[in-house]
């Protein structure tokens, strides 16, 4: 933040474009937790899907080859990213039965799944045009799409059917301006992993309607308890489908940025994809020592299966949130089925909440906790919060027997609150 100045000076002001973006996951409440620290206070982030702080290492052949490329990795890449890299993606994606053929050609390596997915709807969408996002989202989605003009429609998943989206109800949302969908499979935040099914019924939709699939597939193989993760392009092989992938999260490599998209059963010379190249040369390459991390991840790191299974570290933490959860009265979850994430609905009798982020800010004045309001993924009503669970089992049921407790004795009126 800057200094106060003396001189009076007019303020600069934002482009319109910016009316309507919302990324609350670092909005205010956020910014008050960060006061928070400032002040010397130690606040439990279960807010953020960001595994390092909690004691996740990234992998020891990831560091390797990335310790070995440092020396030569200072000069810049071609814009789609280095061939290792692109090779590596399209490999590990066509190792699923029945993927679309993926060209290293199709890939474009970037700085984590955030930036492609500004560039993917920058590309593609005009003023007014149409997409449908799931609610409750990852917020990037509708942020990004807000931030490309068009107009978002939200389609609903459903709570009681496992978070999974009604495709009859999709299908009435498609307009003559509608040009895309969403999907997110496993679900951030709700953990939901599509099955075959679903996918393919998404997909005749898309095909009928013209329309491209964009899939956000970064929480691909984190998935619990047998749970299958099923990439819509190994059921829409023939239509075109742009999967976004990345290492943030399976290879807890948040902050190196490394991400990528593969374009599938797109048209040779697609106007759609050369648009995309464009906009991806204008910001010359993605980061060229993470991109080294990338091969070496998808080829020789085998360090996630043991954290998903009985006695890993993330088997064990969503267990113990799921168990502390289930113990507060009022409270209910799905069991995620993948993702790092629980989307926690509070029974509106027991807990009338009008204001969901006025929950989370007085949740984190009191115990010093920070969750996310459902409202910040775009859910219509303020009766839903979501936890990641990634501290250790002991740190994570202490703090949401802290919730609990709070909870019970805290009311809200539309004027006053707490
Ligand atoms: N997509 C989803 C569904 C996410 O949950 C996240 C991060 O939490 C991202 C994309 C952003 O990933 P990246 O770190 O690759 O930018």
């Amino acid at each position: 933040m800057a200094a106060p100045r003396l001189r009076q000076t007019r303020p600069i002001g934002t482009a319109s474009r910016l009316d309507g973006v919302l990324y609350d996951l670092r909005g205010p409440v956020h910014q008050r937790a960060v006061e928070l620290e400032r002040d010397g206070h130690a606040i439990l982030r279960l807010n953020i899907g960001n595994p390092a702080p909690f004691g996740f290492e990234a992998p020891p052949a990831v560091i390797d080859a990335l310790r070995e490329a440092l020396p030569t990795a200072h000069g810049y890449s071609e814009s789609a990213g280095i061939p290792t890299a692109r090779e590596a993606v399209a490999e590990h994606l066509m190792g699923r039965t029945g993927f679309a053929t993926v060209d290293v050609d199709d890939v474009i390596i970037g700085n984590g799944v955030s930036e492609l997915v500004g560039l993917a709807l920058q590309a593609l969408l005009e003023p007014g045009d149409e997409i449908l996002i799931p609610s409750p989202d990852y917020p990037l989605w509708t942020a990004s799409a807000v931030f490309s003009g068009a107009r978002v429609v939200h389609y609903a998943c459903r709570e009681d059917a496992g978070w999974q989206p009604d495709v009859e109800e999709m299908a009435a949302l498609v307009t003559p301006r509608t040009r895309a969908i969403v999907v997110i499979t496993p679900n951030n935040p709700t953990g939901a992993v599509y099955s075959r099914e679903k996918l393919a019924e998404i997909a005749r939709l898309a095909d009928r309607h013209g329309l491209l699939l964009l899939s956000d597939e970064i929480y691909d193989r984190i998935v619990y308890d047998g749970a299958v993760h099923t990439s819509l392009a190994q059921v829409a092989t023939e239509q075109p489908v742009l999967t976004f992938g990345g290492l943030s999260k399976t290879h807890r490599v948040a902050g190196f940025r490394a991400g990528w998209i593969a374009a599938t059963g797109f048209e040779a010379q697609d106007p759609y994809l050369q648009g995309l190249s464009l906009l991806a040369s204008m910001r010359m390459c993605a980061s060229v020592p993470a991109q080294h991390a990338i091969a070496a991840a998808l080829r020789h790191d085998d360090t996630l299966p043991a954290l998903l299974a009985p006695g890993g570290r993330l088997y064990e933490q969503r267990r113990a949130a799921v168990r502390a959860l289930s113990a507060i009265p009022g409270v209910d979850a799905v069991v995620p089925d993948g993702g790092l994430y629980l989307f926690v609905g509070l029974d509106p009798q027991r807990h009338p909440i009008v204001d969901d982020e006025r929950l989370v800010l007085d949740l984190l004045a009191a115990e010093h906790v920070l969750l996310v309001h459902g409202r910040a993924f775009n859910w219509h009503r303020p009766d839903h919060l979501r936890i990641a669970f990634l501290p250790d089992p002991e740190t994570l049921s202490d703090a949401i027997e802290r919730f609990g407790r709070f909870l019970n004795g805290y009311t809200q009126t539309p004027t006053s609150n707490s």
